[in-house]
């Protein structure tokens, strides 16, 4: 698994940055590949080498911000003061704050930031059969997790949804005043918004899990393909995208931790009563069961049915949209590998037991 840190490296490339830039303009007009065409810009060889390599792709008509790209042999690190030393910028950064990683694959230099990409050691997966369930909305928490086997509730990203509206206005206003470039600005503005809360409610939900003892399930998101890349013309909102992203970051921070993760088929999870199993009432954001009574939070509810486990025929589908959906499918071996049996609820109690029968799919 490959993680990229930042860091502030303190130093002024601004001269070298400039270099790239003309080195990266040179590759897009010349489809040059060597880095003898470039010598007279005067950057060091392996660097203009990783920028001609980036640049002259097809495809590529413009560069922005060029990046000085060193690469993983030029980057020498010494284990015992944990420093990265690049020579041919004379440049050393310190990793003693990162977590212990392989190798340094790549390490990126902006105006402020170096982008550290590092090689992180594979943890086990423990395959597990109690999960928490995770439901994402679009009103109220953006994230509701339920913990079956304890029955705990924990509501999480309460802004979002503030957020949201707050910059939609905004988005707007600058749309009908024809301010393109503030517009622009807004826009990366409510994504790092939003990116920054992701990194919060994962990590949050990572703690989760590893305190219940148990994996993360999520519903599967519609429109949005697992295993294969998705096609250029196919453009979720900003909803669906932050979801998206959501259960991107917990994955690579659960997998960080050896925590599997799930995606279950939505079928029915909202409407489904989460004590009898049978089809209830829902009127926005209550839920009334009308076999048991059963009353709830429609999102509570609908988190229960992520997280409580599964009959055969659910767990067999549900594997099998996993295999098929899975972009890691190592991530999946756990699970698929041990058939669940109804002696794997050993911890559900009497009550889940009676809620262990087939769904209709
Ligand atoms: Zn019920």
């Amino acid at each position: 698994m490959i993680l990229t840190y930042n860091l502030k490296h303190g130093n002024d490339f601004s001269a070298e940055l400039v270099k790239a830039k003309k080195i990266a303009d040179f590759a897009i007009r010349t489809k040059s590949n060597t880095s003898k065409d470039v010598k007279h810009i005067g950057l060091k060889s392996a660097i203009a080498n990783q920028i001609l390599k980036k640049y002259r792709r097809r495809g590529i008509k413009k560069s922005s911000t060029v990046k000085l790209t060193i690469p993983g042999q030029s980057i020498m690190f010494d284990v015992q003061s944990k420093m990265a030393k690049i020579p041919c910028l004379g440049l050393e950064l310190d990793c003693k704050y990162l977590p212990a990683f392989l190798k340094i694959r790549q390490v990126e230099i902006g105006k402020d930031l170096a982008h550290l990409s590092v090689e992180m050691p594979e943890p086990v997966i423990c395959g597990t059969t109690r999960f928490i369930g995770v439901d994402c909305n679009t009103t109220g928490h953006c994230a509701v997790v339920a913990v079956p086997h304890t029955g705990k509730i924990h509501k999480l990203g309460r802004h979002a949804l503030h957020i949201h509206k707050k910059y939609k206005s905004i988005r707007r206003k600058l749309q009908k005043q024809g301010r393109y470039q503030l517009l622009r600005q807004m826009k990366s503005r409510e994504r790092n918004i939003i990116q920054n809360l992701n990194h919060c409610i994962s990590k949050k939900l990572v703690q989760i899990a590893i305190s219940e003892k148990s994996g993360i399930r999520f519903e599967k998101l519609k429109g949005i393909r697992y295993n294969k890349k998705q096609h250029h013309s196919f453009r979720y909102s900003i909803n669906s995208w932050s979801y998206f992203q959501l259960q991107k970051f917990t994955e690579y921070k659960a997998r960080m931790c050896g925590i599997e993760v799930a995606h279950i088929a939505p079928a029915y999870t909202s409407q489904t009563c989460s004590k009898c199993g049978s089809l209830g009432d829902r009127d926005k954001k209550r839920f009334q069961c009308v076999k048991c009574g059963h009353a709830d939070h429609a999102d509570v509810n609908a988190a229960f049915n992520i997280g409580k486990p599964v009959s055969h025929c659910a767990v067999d589908y549900a594997i099998n949209s996993m295999s098929r959906l899975h972009k890691e499918r190592d991530l999946c071996k756990g699970s698929t590998d041990t058939p669940l049996s109804q002696s794997g609820y050993q911890t559900a109690t009497p009550e889940m037991l009676a809620t262990v029968e087939p769904l209709t799919l």
